[in-house]
C-alpha cells in the first residue's frame, strides 16, 4: 500500500535490535486518515470472503483491526495479555513470546466472542517472528473457528516467518512488506 510505505519511508525510525518505530502515525499517535485508508484496503483485499469477525491482539493491533471492522461491518475481538491463563474456564488461552519485551505471556480470548461459527480475519500492526500470529491462530483452532487469512500492516520479511507461514498454506497480506532495513534505508518488497 503506497501511502503506508511512503509514511514509513518518511517517518519510520530504525532502532537497534531491528525495531521499527512508527509512533508518529500508527503506534502511538494515529493518523486517522491513513488508518481509514488501511481499513478500506483490508476490505478491498477480502471482498467476497464471508468474514464474520476480525481478531487481533492488544494493544497496537486494535486501531487497524477496528478500522477494518468498521468498513467491513463485522465485530472486532482483541485477545488480551493476562497473567493468569484460564482461571474459571471461560477463556481460550495460549502462550506468546513478546518481540518487543522479550518475555512470554498468556493471551486469552473469551469463549463468548470466538466460536466454531466464526470465519476469522486476523489483523496486526507488525509481523516479525510470527509468535503473536501463531498465538492468534492457536486461539482460533481452540475455538474451532476457521481462518480466512491474515492482514498485517508492516511485515519484516527478512525474518522469514511470514514466508514460512505462507508455505504452510496460510494467506498473509502485508500492506507494507519490508525486505531490509537499516538506519540509512528501508527497502520494500516489490
Ligand atoms: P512477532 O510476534 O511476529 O515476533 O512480533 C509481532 C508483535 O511484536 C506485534 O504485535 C508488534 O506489536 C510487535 N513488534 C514486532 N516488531 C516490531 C517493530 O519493529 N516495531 C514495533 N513498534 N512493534 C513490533
Amino acid at each position: 500500500m503506497k501511502e503506508l510505505e511512503e509514511r514509513i519511508a518518511a517517518e519510520g525510525q530504525v532502532l537497534p535490535g531491528d525495531i521499527l518505530k512508527v509512533g508518529s502515525f500508527l503506534n502511538q499517535q494515529i493518523d486517522t486518515a491513513l488508518l481509514g485508508q488501511i481499513g478500506r484496503e483490508v476490505v478491498r483485499l477480502y471482498e467476497g470472503e464471508p468474514i464474520t469477525k476480525i481478531l487481533t491482539i492488544e494493544a497496537s493491533g486494535i486501531p487497524m483491526a477496528a478500522a477494518a471492522g468498521m468498513f467491513m461491518g463485522v465485530p472486532v475481538v482483541f485477545a488480551k495479555k493476562h497473567r493468569t491463563s484460564n482461571v474459571d474456564g471461560s477463556v481460550y488461552s495460549t502462550v506468546v513470546h513478546s518481540f518487543t519485551h522479550n518475555e512470554d505471556y498468556n493471551v486469552v480470548v473469551s469463549r463468548d466472542y470466538l466460536t466454531a461459527d466464526d470465519h476469522v480475519l486476523i489483523a496486526d500492526d507488525f509481523l516479525a517472528n510470527g509468535h503473536a500470529l501463531r498465538g492468534l491462530i492457536h486461539l482460533c483452532e481452540k475455538a474451532g473457528a476457521s481462518v480466512a487469512g491474515v492482514v498485517i500492516a508492516i511485515e519484516k520479511c527478512f525474518t522469514g516467518a511470514g514466508d514460512a507461514l505462507r508455505a504452510e498454506g496460510l494467506r498473509i497480506d502485508a500492506l507494507a512488506p519490508i525486505e531490509s532495513m537499516s538506519s540509512e534505508e528501508i527497502v520494500f518488497r516489490s
